[in-house]
């Protein structure tokens, strides 16, 4: 594993006392999401037309550590690597073996390691599943849209894809990550169909299922309140399966609404960010894949980070600006209200 010279004072850095990201709303701000590229080889119906051009925007390995340095200096604990589809960036590999190296500064003086993760569509998993988990990755965390073939082509628009994702995940299983969650958007009338199959699949292959509230933040516009399946709307069609019996949530940020089934054999999280909006304990913060800072999925304007970087500017100077931005943070999303905007961004330029 070649080691990047312009970041390799990151080991030798004296222990930083403890700073805390926190907005004029009171939330702490532990998780930093990262997009390192935006481009993506499905073209998911609720996320991606793939008609931009392919103009994409990327900046280096050593600057995306860098930025991610400063943040977690700050007090970050969790990174997720995400896009467009992170598989495709070249330097994962190198990227995650340098960000486990990182320490946050609590607890020890000596800080601790993050806690890294990436969402991935499952593409490519099956050949770098192992490969990155040697590189130090916690969790991984594969979009999954279908449990049959047809719907799921339908939903990627990549035909074939289905089988070398459900083998991505095996090979993630295989690899021994510490937990693999399977996320799915659903939409009504396109994959609503498959809330019961999920439920099974779970089951049979011991991997945490999180269905998604589809959000409108896709390329194309076919987002309306009515494509939305709400939170008691799947719950419903689960309880019908099977008694569903819910489970503590793992931390106070925790976003999915946990349930497993009477037996104890699978375990479902639902995501409602629509139907019940989770704003309130947000602890995310997001960098795109050009460097800028989001401080809210829907926010109307990035903050441009890497412009600093560009202009020579220090440490410092970085973290004075983060924390200058994360004063910034919205109170809470409007989607379904009269007054919403969508965002100036689609989600592939995001980064979910
Ligand atoms: N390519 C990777 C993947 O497929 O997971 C990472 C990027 S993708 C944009 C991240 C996540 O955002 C995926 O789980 C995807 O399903 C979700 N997503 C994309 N568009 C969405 C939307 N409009 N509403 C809800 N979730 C969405």
């Amino acid at each position: 594993m070649s080691i990047l010279t312009s970041i390799s004072s990151v080991e030798e850095r004296a222990p930083l006392t403890r700073r805390r990201l926190i907005d004029k709303h009171g939330r702490t701000i532990t998780d930093l999401r990262v997009s390192i590229t935006d481009r993506c080889n499905y073209r998911c119906v609720y996320c991606r037309t793939g008609n931009q051009g392919a103009v994409y925007s990327e900046l280096s390995i050593a600057e995306y550590l860098r930025m991610v340095r400063v943040f977690v200096e700050l007090g970050i604990e969790k990174v997720r690597l995400t896009g467009g589809e992170p598989l495709l960036r070249k330097g994962l590999l190198e990227l995650v073996y340098e960000l486990r190296r990182l320490r946050t500064p609590v607890e020890t003086a000596s800080g601790r390691p993050l806690d890294l993760a990436l969402t991935t569509n499952g593409h490519l998993l099956a050949e770098l599943a192992q490969p990155l988990r040697d590189a130090g990755l916690n969790r991984v965390t594969v979009s999954m849209d279908a449990v049959v073939p047809d719907t799921f082509a339908r939903i990627t628009r990549v035909p074939g894809s289905f089988d070398r994702v459900v083998v991505g995940v095996r090979a993630a299983k295989q690899a021994g990550f510490d937990q693999i969650k399977v996320n799915c958007v659903l939409l009504r009338g396109f994959n609503d169909d498959q809330i019961v199959p999920f439920a099974k699949f779970s089951r049979e292959e011991g991997v945490i299922v999180r269905f998604i509230e589809f959000m409108p933040l896709e390329e194309d516009r076919c987002w309306s309140l009515d494509t939305v399946l709400p939170l008691e709307e799947v719950k419903a069609r689960l309880e019908a399966f099977r008694p569903l019996v819910q489970l503590p949530p793992n931390a106070a940020s925790e976003t999915a609404i946990r349930y497993t089934f009477d037996d104890g054999v699978g375990e479902i999280g639902i995501i409602a960010p629509v139907s019940q909006a989770f704003c309130g304990h947000c602890s995310r913060v997001r960098l795109t894949s050009d460097g800028k800072i989001r401080t809210c999925l829907f926010s109307q304007s990035d903050h441009d980070l890497y412009g600093v970087l560009q202009r020579g500017g220090s440490d410092a100077e970085m973290a004075a600006f983060i924390e200058r931005t994360i004063q910034h943070k919205e109170a809470r999303h409007h989607i379904g209200e009269p007054a919403f905007l969508k965002p100036s961004r689609s989600m592939v330029h995001i980064g979910g």
